[in-house]
């Protein structure tokens, strides 16, 4: 088979189609140059040289949101955002959101980073940026922490005491998320990469909540990523225990969730449960980041059998927020995939 594109190779693994090599796309937070534009897309066109991966996910600091709707934060170049206040202190002040216009503030702000990204890849790496779904912005609205424990808590009694007001926020969340990811497809992103934090888990909420407080709101925005011409959308299943059954049916081309979970579905059998195709694998949290290079290529091969590399993508299952895999083992990941690819696909 003829040498493909990224691009190509993306598409071709998306619509289950012979690839020349399985598509790899490593991700994970860089706080240290999260708050800055310039030095976050120096970074990531440094990343692209070094690695080459064959989809970009744009990192964003994962406060942006909150940040537009008067959230404050401290940056830690080593932790990133740590919330100093939030907007939020009682379910009735969802009410007093307002509708934002995502060409200004932090959402413009990443609107012309993914302008600025496309201009200099000029098509050569599809990339898709990072959008958290309106009910993870609505809990760190209301001091829900990134990765805490306590960051579903104030949702679920919000849920209870005052589900309408809640209902308020989440719409006009989603309507300015909606503009915003228009704005991000115009400006060139490929797609996006939704993720559902802390919510799509059983542990957190059953399924007819989830139907109620996020599913409507979901789809608006993965809708709206369609319609401005999105082809490489991700939906981002967060977590363990997922509802991977329920959110399967979300409008994306592709799923990324930890499949190396034991309490998630296996590569093998979520790939029967889905027609859309499936980007992970890969363990962030030990094997990768701690592993060595014979661990981390075991693991990536594990994950190509399952496989057989159709309709998939190998990286890693969700971001690890304190250490980025060191290079030998990104290297032992792409190399062990070229060699897959090279024995199993010719
Ligand atoms: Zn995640």
């Amino acid at each position: 088979m003829h040498e493909m594109t990224k691009r190509e190779r993306v598409e071709a693994a998306i619509k289950g189609e012979s690839v020349d090599r399985v598509p790899i796309c490593y991700y994970n937070h860089r706080h240290d140059v999260e708050s800055s534009p310039d030095a976050l897309l120096e970074h990531i066109l440094h990343q692209n040289q070094l690695y080459g991966w064959d989809l970009i996910k744009v990192m964003l600091r994962a406060s942006y949101y909150m940040e537009a709707w008067g959230c404050t934060y401290a940056f830690d170049p080593a932790q990133g955002p740590k919330l100093r206040d939030y907007v939020i202190k009682k379910a009735e002040e969802y009410n007093n959101l307002t509708k934002l216009d995502p060409a200004k503030g932090p959402f413009g702000e990443q609107v012309a980073t993914a302008r600025r990204l496309g201009e200099a890849l000029r098509g050569s790496v599809p990339y898709i940026q990072s959008v958290f779904s309106p009910l993870s912005i609505a809990g760190r609205l209301a001091g829900g922490n990134f990765g805490a424990e306590d960051e579903t808590a104030a949702i679920r009694s919000f849920m209870e005491s005052n589900p309408d007001a809640l209902h308020h926020g989440l719409n006009i969340i989603t309507q300015t998320l909606v503009d915003y990811v228009r704005l991000c497809v115009q400006a060139g992103a490929d797609g996006i990469f939704y993720t559902t934090t802390a919510y799509g888990s059983f542990d957190v909420m059953t399924e007819d909540e989830y139907r109620e407080f996020s599913l409507p709101y979901d789809i608006a925005v993965l809708e709206a990523a369609n319609d401005a011409g999105g082809s490489i959308n991700a939906l981002h299943i967060c977590r363990e225990n997922i509802m991977f059954d329920l959110l399967e049916g979300c409008p994306v081309q592709i799923i990324n969730y930890e499949a190396t979970s034991a309490r998630n579905p296996t590569l093998k059998a979520a790939a029967q449960k889905t027609a859309k195709a499936l980007w992970g694998g890969m363990d962030q949290s030990q094997i990768l980041p701690l592993g060595n290079s014979e661990m981390v290529a075991e693991q990536a091969r594990h994950a190509l059998d399952q496989t057989q590399g159709k309709r998939f993508i190998l990286g890693p299952g969700c971001t690890n927020v304190n250490q980025t895999a060191p290079h030998e083992n990104l290297m032992a990941m792409k190399n062990a995939t070229l060699e897959w690819s090279k024995s199993r696909l010719t």
